[in-house]
């Protein structure tokens, strides 16, 4: 039966309202403290970046600090014993070089495809450095207009992929994502798939929920309802309650469920 011994959370949407939660919900303290003393690990995974990351928690003010955090959807950082946050193996040193070089082969690609979007007026562009790495849109609605256009679109370039997030849109490697870092930190911690419980809210949490890299998986009542049907495809928990009282929710569910 599972015992959860890593607890990988989405940060946004999942344990915080962007827009009033600010705080860690008394609920969720407690089940982290309770993990925390049976040995477990929590791990935050967003698509935030590491700065942007670090002023979340600051706000959010949990009683530990996450053991691990996956920022970008991607790139994983252990706290060292030192209290500073490190690069976790070799992983994101190959990632980045990977996007890096996936960015600059496809960037004409890229600029083209968006120039012939359909809703090219209610679509901003994201440039870091010059390079074009995302879009945002006006509203949801358009989100997914636009990416099912770049769905079709970049079919022709097969390294070339993106995770969304309510209005916003990251270009990334097909190989990168909430999943495969899960995966990484799975091996890399030497915790079992089978002893993770994963829990997101919208587009870009589900490749960590759909059974493949977390056998225990969840999302709060306030997911979306794409999430919802892969975290129940995936014989997970759908809470009843919104945020980090529903993740609470799904940690006590899947305590008891292993007795
Ligand atoms: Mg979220």
């Amino acid at each position: 039966m599972p015992v959860i011994k890593l607890l990988c959370t989405d940060f946004d949407g999942t344990l915080i309202d962007f827009l009033s939660h600010r705080h860690c919900a008394e609920e969720f303290s407690e089940v982290l403290l309770y993990l925390k003393r049976k040995g477990g690990v929590w791990a935050i995974n967003t698509g935030r970046s590491f700065l942007h990351t670090l002023a979340g928690l600051e706000k959010f003010q949990a009683p530990v600090l996450p053991d691990y955090i996956i920022t970008l959807e991607r790139e994983i950082y252990h706290l060292s014993p030192t209290g500073e946050w490190q690069d976790f193996g070799d992983w994101n040193l190959l990632c980045r070089a990977r996007h890096q070089e996936m960015l600059t082969q496809n960037e004409d690609a890229l600029k083209n495809i968006c120039q012939q979007l359909t809703l090219q007026d209610e679509v901003t562009l994201i440039h870091e450095k010059g390079v074009l790495v995302g879009l945002r849109t006006s509203t949801e609605e358009v989100m997914a207009h636009v990416a099912s256009e770049l769905n079709w679109a970049c079919r022709d370039f097969p390294e070339c992929s993106y995770q969304r997030n309510t209005i916003y849109l990251r270009f990334c490697h097909i190989d990168y994502h909430k999943g495969s870092a899960l995966a990484e930190l799975s091996r890399l911690t030497n915790i079992s798939r089978q002893a993770v419980l994963a829990v997101g809210d919208n587009f870009n949490d589900i490749s960590m929920l759909d059974g493949t890299h977390a056998v225990m998986c969840a999302c709060p009542a306030n997911a979306i309802e794409p999430v919802k049907q892969t975290v129940l495809s995936a014989h997970g928990f759908v809470a009843s309650k919104d945020y980090a009282l529903g993740v609470a929710e799904a940690v006590e569910h899947f305590l008891l469920r292993s007795g």
